[in-house]
């Protein structure tokens, strides 16, 4: 039996669609093993004015298909609402008095977690009152879990930054990305520093170039409103794509905990490049989906609720730098798109071929490590090896591991995992400040070349792997993208 982790959790944004997805399940699964047991509670609220039974009703719904009914109804009597309006001081008063009754009720003494599922607005006001209207506890420990995004340029997530610390410390602070959650993102660290021989080559003298690739096959769908602000780079570079760079980027950490983890990583961080105009040019493409082949894949412009004459990046490949001896002279490939060949989110590490000549024209290979994310989960290793003929010549062979079926199902989903370490007190897996506020530097540099229409828009094909001018970014260097859409 695991050992119970005794907290309290307050959702805001209690009836919205996330907690009902993905939180109550989540907490759920929780239960069945057993982190928590006798002393949770779960406090509910939102604008909505609901009862205690009306709400347990609702999560019911979210976890109860396919579960034991017994054991729905023990976990759900953890549950209570009171309802809120988080932008008005008043209503706190009665939520703190919901929340030491429930803290109360099933022996939790303190150990907080707010949980903010609710419009990122919302995020700071909410932080503020809950200390200066009393509600963080005196024993025990006060943490808040704060969705995406966090904020919308480095300016307004300073303004959140300022506003989170006014009332609770960094490590209380866990920001969510959930592709840190992601079972193979998870697995960098133990491949890089648990493996001497990768560990020792994880630096310029071995590795060529790192490709991180997050692409997507879908186009805007009913998301325009927002998409059309945000675009690829605000949308999947700003947050997902530079938090796994965080872990192929950093520096070794002094040992596995959260606090070294993050400190390697910024280390990392500081020392990242951040471009002018001429940078943005040189080291950047930004492209749109034009139409495709498939039946309804139109251009970008040509999407419901996209204006006219958008120039919203749905493509974004660039080049990063970091200026550290580790890595000099080391490109950093990164690409997002909608419309693409295929969905998928992975790595490519790419190792430096070596210089022996076996004879005749057979050039030496790189040799590339790839960790493939989602939606399948492969870790592959290629190698120069014999190829099996009378002559001797060189092929390339695939070492690779792939988790098993019944290992999949077995997986905790990104956001159990997220839950169940920030219960845990373990800050690994969660976006730091620093590392949080650097990427907004790195791509308010770009979001400002492209609102000013300073760079060129690149149009690609729908259903291919994005614009020419991203294989040239690599050529000019000598590299390729391992990764072609196959
Ligand atoms: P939603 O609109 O479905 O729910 C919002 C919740 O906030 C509702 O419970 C609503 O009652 C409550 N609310 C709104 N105004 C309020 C107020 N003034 N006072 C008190 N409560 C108020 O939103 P969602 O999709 O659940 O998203 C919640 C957060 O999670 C957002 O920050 C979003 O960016 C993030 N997120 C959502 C998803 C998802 O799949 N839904 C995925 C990733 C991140």
């Amino acid at each position: 039996m695991v050992a119970e982790l005794k907290t309290l959790i307050t959702f805001f944004g209690a009836t919205g669609d996330l907690a009902k997805r993905l939180l109550y399940p989540s907490v759920f699964n929780l239960y069945k093993k057993g982190y928590l047991q006798e002393h949770f509670a779960i406090v509910g609220t939102a604008r909505q004015d609901i009862t205690d039974a009306e709400y347990q009703d609702m999560v019911r719904q979210s976890v109860s298909e396919g579960q034991d009914k017994e054991q729905v109804e023990a976990f759900l009597a953890h549950f209570s609402y009171e309802a809120s309006d988080v932008t008005d001081a008043a209503g706190y008063a009665s939520l703190k008095e919901e929340i030491e009754k429930a803290s109360a009720k099933f022996g939790v003494k303190g150990n907080r977690i707010f949980y903010m599922s609710v419009a990122p607005r919302f995020f700071g006001t909410i932080a503020q009152f809950l200390k200066s209207e009393g509600l963080l506890a005196d024993e025990g420990y006060n943490r808040i879990m704060i969705e995406k995004p966090f904020g919308t340029s480095y300016k307004t997530a300073e303004e959140l930054q300022n506003q989170l610390t006014s009332a609770f410390s960094e490590d209380q602070v866990y920001r969510i990305d959930h592709f840190l959650g992601k079972e193979m993102v998870m697995n960098i660290a133990p491949l890089r520093f648990g493996n001497p021989m990768l560990n020792s080559a994880w630096n310029k003298d071995y590795i060529k170039n790192v490709q991180v690739t997050l692409a997507e096959t879908l186009g805007v769908e009913e998301r325009a409103g927002y998409y059309d602000q945000a675009g690829a780079l605000l949308d999947m570079i700003q947050n997902h794509t530079m938090q796994i760079i965080g872990w192929l980027a950093m520096e070794e950490p002094k040992d596995f905990s959260d606090v070294a983890i993050r400190e390697a990583k910024n280390q990392a961080f500081s020392s990242l490049e951040i471009y002018d105009e001429a940078g943005v040019n040189r080291y950047f493409v930004r492209g749109q989906y034009g139409a495709g082949k498939q039946e309804g894949h139109v251009a970008y412009t040509n999407e419901p609720d996209v204006p006219k004459d958008s120039k919203t990046n749905t493509y974004i490949a660039g080049e990063l730098h970091f200026n550290t001896p580790r890595w000099e002279g080391v490109p950093f490939y990164i690409r997002s798109g909608k419309r693409m060949t295929k969905k998928t989110t992975r790595i490519d590490v790419v190792f430096k071929a070596g210089a022996f000549k076996f004879g005749g024209q057979q050039e030496p290979q790189e040799t590339v490590l790839t960790i493939v994310v989602s939606p399948d989960e492969k870790i592959t290793m290629s190698l120069n090896a014999k190829e099996v003929a009378d002559n001797f010549s060189t092929q390339t062979v695939n070492l690779g591991w792939a988790p098993t079926a019944e290992q999949k199902a077995e997986t905790p989903a990104p956001y159990e995992r997220m839950i169940h370490d920030c219960l845990d007190g373990n800050a690994s897996n969660f976006a730091d400040w620093h590392g949080v506020a650097t990427a907004w530097k790195f791509t308010d540099a770009l979001s400002d070349v492209y609102a000013a229409d300073k760079a060129p828009l690149e149009i690609y094909e729908s259903d291919t792997m994005g614009p020419e001018a991203a294989d040239k970014l690599l050529a000019q260097n000598g590299d390729a993208w391992v990764y072609r859409g196959e």
